[in-house]
């Protein structure tokens, strides 16, 4: 089986283990630059993506994620966690820096303060699901290279990208970790198993 590790600065480490698990899976909290050599993909949770990148740089992990994401590690990403895979933001706060990887621009907060938050349905690459989106953030625009998985599909956000793929990356602006359904961490379960049979 695989070990997907799961960025445990912040956020809803739990949570996506849980699901990790589920999928069968193995996982492994990430704290420390080490820990990386030993995961074959990894989660970047939900949470706050300022005090994620804080801690990022105080455990001097910002450039050792960038390295490995950069030399192929799977990874996905999901509301903190798609900010942080972006390559350029929007509305970030002061001096933010991402780990980058996906050609695409997310804006910050776009779907407004926390008691705006909402549950609806999107598909994601086809499979409906209920997406809980928590002060998320959406996709501005994307280069060549990445694959739109989703949108928002009615009300005032329709059209909104929420999910995106760039070869072995992979983010969400809603939280399937919250919901209890399988398709998002089966689908990153999957590609992080096909990367490792390609090696
Ligand atoms: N608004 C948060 C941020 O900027 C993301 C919210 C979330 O992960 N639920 O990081």
């Amino acid at each position: 089986s695989v070990v997907i590790g799961v960025l445990a600065l912040q956020g809803d480490v739990r949570e996506h283990t849980r699901a990790l698990e589920a999928c069968g899976a193995r996982t492994l909290p990430v704290r420390r630059a080490e820990e990386l050599e030993h995961c074959d993909g990894l989660v970047i949770p939900g949470g706050e993506s300022t005090a994620m990148w804080r801690l990022m740089c105080a455990f001097d992990l910002l450039d050792p994620l960038r390295k490995r994401i950069g030399a192929g590690l799977p990874a996905y990403g999901s509301c903190a966690g798609m900010i942080m895979l972006a390559d350029r933001i929007v509305d970030g706060a002061e001096g933010q820096e991402t780990i980058g990887g996906i050609d695409m621009v997310v804006r910050r907060n776009a779907f407004g303060r926390q008691v705006d938050s909402s549950e609806s349905t999107v598909h994601f690459d086809g499979v409906p699901l209920d997406a809980v989106f928590i002060r998320a953030p959406w996709v501005e625009s994307v280069g060549a290279g990445v694959e739109i998985l989703g949108r928002v599909e009615s009300g005032e956000r329709e059209g909104r990208i929420v999910a995106v793929r760039q070869g072995r990356l992979m983010a969400t602006a809603y939280h399937p970790e919250l919901t209890g359904d399988p398709t998002v961490h089966r689908y990153f379960t999957e590609l992080v198993r096909q990367s490792k049979d390609e090696e």
